[in-house]
C-alpha cells in the first residue's frame, strides 16, 4: 500500500495495478516496476510461482522486479542464488532510505526514478488503501489504521525472525501523524491496528496509550459515520510480551483505558507458565477479559508441554470469568524453504495428528471447557493417546464415536489398550516413518504381534468409503441440529496452514 502512494496519483501519478494471485489480463501490458512481497519462508513455492509469474508479465526484464518482504530479507541468498531470477532485485528490510537507494536503483543505467533521492522514504509514506478495491478478495480487517507505535524488539528469541528483521526496539514517530494523514485521504477508520513486536517494551508506553486514547480509542470509544454507530477496536496484533506485563499491574491498568480488543499475549512454551499466569490475572483484574493468545509448537516443546498451556487456559477462563482463544501456532524454521521441520519432541505422525484436530476446531482452541475436552482429551495422556490415533478416526469423529463406525473404535482401543508405553511408542514411530500409502509395510517391520494387529486401522479409507461416511455425518449433523463452532472474524488466522499436508 506504501509503494502504491509512491507510484500512485498523489505520487509519481504512474498507473498502479494491485494484484493478489495471478491475473492473467496483466500479461498484455507492458510494466515498468513489478513489486512482489514475500511473507513466511515455508510458502517458498508459492513466493517463486509469484516470480516466476512476474517474469512473464515484464516480459523477461527481470531489473523490473523487486522482490521485497519477510522471505526476501531472512533469504536473501537463497532468492539471489537462483539462476532464472538473475537481475531482479531481492531487497532486505524496510525501504527506510530514500526511494532511489531502498530500492537500489541504477542512475547509470537510466533507471525509472533512479535520480530519486530527495523524496520521502517510502517506508514513511501514507499507505494507499484504494488498490484493496482493485481486487474480488475480501480481506478481514480494512476499515482500519495500519500502524507502529515502535519497530524491532529487546529480545532475541531463536524461533522468531523479528530480530534479524527489524533489528534493536525503537519507538516510530507519532502515531497521530500518520492516523490524521490516513483519516484526511481515506476518511476516519473505525479501528486501530498497531503492529508492534513488543510495545511494553517501549520507554514511552505510558505516553503511548495516552495517544491512543487522544485519538479517539479510549475504553468503549464508538465511531459514528453517515448515521451509523460502530463500536471501535485497538488491536496490538503481534501480541504483547508476558515477561513485561508481569512485573507490574501498571502495563494492563493501562491498556484497560483504550478499547483493546482482544489482547494477545504470546505462551510459547510451559516454562513462561507463570508470568503468563501473572498477567492473566493483571488483565482480569483491570477488566480485560476477551484475550487472544498465540502458542508456539514443534519447538523445544513436547506435546505434553503444549497440553498443560492449553488446559492452564480453560482453568485460567473458567476460574477468571474471561475468554482466552488459543491458536497453536506449529514453529517452522526462518529460513527453511517448506513446513517440513519436525521438532526434537513431535514427529510427522503427531503434527499431522495435531493438525486435524485443529482443522475441526478451524484453528482456535476454544475457551469452551467442554468443546476442549472433546477436542483434546481430558488429561495429558488422554492427549498423547487422541494424537497417536489412526487419522480416520480423528478426520471423522462423529463417524466413529456416534454412528457406525463405533464397533470399529471399540475394537481399536481394547486391542491398543493391550500395549505397554514402549509398544506404544513402537506402533507411531512405525506409522511417522511412512507415508500413508506405505502403511502396508509397517506390517512386516515389527515382530510384535500386537502392534501388527493395529497396524491395518490406520490404512487410508478409500473415496467411496470415505464419502459414505461424510454423508452420514452431514445427515447426522443435520439431524441432531449440531452448531457448528464460529470463528469470529477478527480472529481468524488467514494463514494458520491447516490445508497443508
Ligand atoms: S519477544 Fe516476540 S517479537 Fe521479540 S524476539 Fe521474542 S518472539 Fe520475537
Amino acid at each position: 500500500m506504501k509503494i502504491a502512494q509512491y507510484h500512485g496519483e498523489m505520487g509519481k501519478n504512474d498507473l498502479v495495478k494491485f494484484l493478489k494471485g495471478e491475473d492473467k489480463s496483466v500479461l498484455s501490458f507492458a510494466w515498468d516496476r513489478i513489486y512482489i512481497t514475500s511473507l513466511f519462508s515455508f510458502e517458498w513455492k508459492k513466493t517463486a510461482d509469484s516470480i516466476n509469474f512476474a517474469l512473464k508479465a515484464a516480459n523477461g526484464h527481470a531489473d523490473r522486479i523487486f522482490v521485497g518482504g519477510i522471505a526476501a530479507s531472512l533469504m536473501n541468498e537463497a532468492f539471489k542464488a537462483e539462476p532464472s531470477w538473475r537481475g531482479i532485485r531481492f531487497i532486505q528490510g524496510l525501504l527506510d532510505n530514500a526511494p532511489a537507494i531502498s530500492l537500489q536503483l541504477d542512475d547509470f543505467s537510466e533507471e525509472l526514478y533512479s535520480d530519486d533521492y530527495e523524496s520521502t522514504p517510502i517506508e514513511f509514506l501514507t499507505p494507499d488503501y484504494s488498490i484493496l478495491e482493485q481486487i474480488d478478495y475480501d480481506y478481514s480487517v480494512t476499515d482500519a489504521y495500519f500502524t507502529y507505535a515502535s519497530r524491532g524488539c529487546v529480545r532475541s528469541c531463536k524461533f522468531c525472525g523479528v530480530p534479524k528483521l527489524e533489528g534493536k526496539q525503537r519507538d516510530t514517530d507519532s502515531i497521530s501523524q500518520v492516523v490524521g494523514d490516513i483519516e484526511k485521504l481515506y476518511g476516519p477508520k473505525k479501528d486501530l491496528i498497531l503492529m508492534d513486536n513488543n510495545v511494553t517494551a517501549s520507554g514511552k508506553f505510558k505516553e503511548i496509550m495516552a495517544e491512543i486514547r487522544d485519538l479517539g480509542f479510549q475504553k468503549g470509544a464508538t465511531l459514528t459515520r453517515n448515521g451509523t454507530t460502530a463500536q471501535r477496536r485497538v488491536d496490538f496484533n503481534q501480541g504483547v510480551d508476558a515477561r513485561i506485563l508481569c512485573k507490574d499491574p501498571m502495563f494492563l491498568q493501562e491498556m484497560s483505558t483504550i478499547c483493546l480488543s482482544p489482547l494477545r499475549i504470546a505462551f510459547d512454551h510451559a516454562g513462561l507458565r507463570k508470568p503468563y499466569e501473572t498477567a492473566i490475572r493483571f488483565a482480569a483484574d483491570a477488566g480485560l477479559s476477551n484475550l487472544s493468545n498465540y502458542m508456539l509448537y514443534n519447538f523445544h516443546d513436547s506435546p505434553e508441554d503444549l497440553y498443560e498451556r492449553m488446559k492452564l487456559n480453560i482453568h485460567l477462563n473458567e476460574e477468571l470469568g474471561i475468554r482466552i482463544f488459543s491458536f497453536p501456532m506449529r514453529y517452522q524454521p526462518v529460513d527453511l524453504k517448506d513446513r517440513s521441520h519436525i521438532g526434537q519432541k513431535w514427529n510427522r505422525y503427531l503434527l499431522r495428528s495435531m493438525q486435524l484436530i485443529l482443522q475441526a476446531t478451524h484453528g482456535i482452541v476454544s475457551g469452551a471447557p467442554s468443546y476442549f475436552r472433546r477436542a483434546f482429551g481430558d488429561s495429558e495422556s488422554e492427549f498423547k493417546e487422541l494424537l497417536a490415533l489412526p487419522h480416520k478416526f480423528i478426520f471423522n469423529r462423529t463417524y466413529y464415536e456416534e454412528l457406525d463406525g463405533k464397533p470399529e473404535l471399540i475394537e481399536y482401543k481394547s486391542e491398543y489398550a493391550k500395549l505397554n508405553d514402549s509398544e506404544k511408542e513402537e506402533l507411531v514411530s512405525l506409522i511417522s516413518d511412512r507415508l500413508p500409502k506405505q502403511y502396508p509395510t509397517a506390517v512386516n517391520a515389527t515382530k510384535n504381534s500386537k502392534i501388527k494387529k493395529l497396524i491395518p486401522f490406520f490404512y487410508h479409507l478409500n473415496g467411496a468409503v470415505e464419502r459414505k461416511i461424510w454423508d452420514q455425518q452431514a445427515e447426522y449433523r443435520k439431524r441432531a441440529k449440531v452448531i457448528e463452532f464460529v470463528v469470529p472474524e477478527d480472529e481468524k488466522v488467514e494463514d494458520a496452514g491447516l490445508e497443508v499436508a
